[in-house]
């Protein structure tokens, strides 16, 4: 089975918006309680898919923080583990230019690979990153990102393991910026229209 086709598919809730946040945030999409079993089960996927190779993990910088550090703590098998940056300048909502601000500093030349991100929206990310570390000759190479909006695909790119499937909205929290704000928030949620509006 193609793993991604297991994400589990979600929609805003109405839970109450936790007290330090309600300013700014104007609902819970995935509360912190679901984050962690969906989490639990994507590792032990991803352990059975991985059992006993020697695998190189490369994170991209900096929305998989947290991400990256519940689902790392949940694999079973040997790795190391590096970081990319990439950002898509412009800042707001809408993704711009591609740049790299971190490079690998692990070899990958025939070692296994998997890339984490947190979020897969138009797919110009991990189509770039994908193509630059598959020309360094790993010996496998595969993508997992906590966060698929499947509405938003501007070309051919899927995941091979997706936590959750959410709608074409703009997210916030457990590792997710709007302008490097509100990656602390251990749930994913939505703003409020006055956060956009605002200068900072
Ligand atoms: P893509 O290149 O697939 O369009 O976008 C990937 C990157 O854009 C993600 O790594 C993330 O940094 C950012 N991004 C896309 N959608 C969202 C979103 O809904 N919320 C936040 N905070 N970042 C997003
Ligand atoms: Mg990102």
């Amino acid at each position: 089975m193609n793993s991604a086709a297991s994400a589990v598919p979600v929609r805003l809730t109405d839970l109450p918006v936790p007290a330090p946040h309600a300013g700014d945030v104007d609902a819970v999409l995935i509360p912190a309680e679901q984050l962690q079993e969906r989490i639990t089960s994507l590792a032990a996927q991803i352990s059975a898919d991985y059992a006993g190779r020697d695998t190189v993990i490369v994170a991209l910088l900096s929305g998989t923080v947290m991400f990256l550090a519940d689902l790392l703590r949940r694999l079973e098998f040997p790795l190391r583990l590096d970081f990319m940056g990439v950002s898509s300048y412009g800042g707001g909502t809408e993704s711009g230019q591609l740049v790299y601000t971190k490079e690998l500093k692990l070899g990958i030349r025939g070692r296994h690979v998997l890339v984490v991100d947190d979020i897969l929206d138009t797919g110009k990310t991990l189509r770039s990153v994908t193509a630059k570390l598959a020309e360094l000759g790993p010996a496998s190479l595969k993508t997992c990102v906590l966060l698929d909006k499947p509405e938003r695909r501007t070309g051919r790119f899927d995941a091979d393991y997706v936590g959750f499937r959410i709608p074409n909205l703009f997210v916030v929290g457990y590792g997710l910026d709007y302008d490097e704000r509100y990656r602390n928030l251990p749930f994913v949620g939505v703003l409020k229209p006055h956060v956009y509006t605002e200068p900072a």
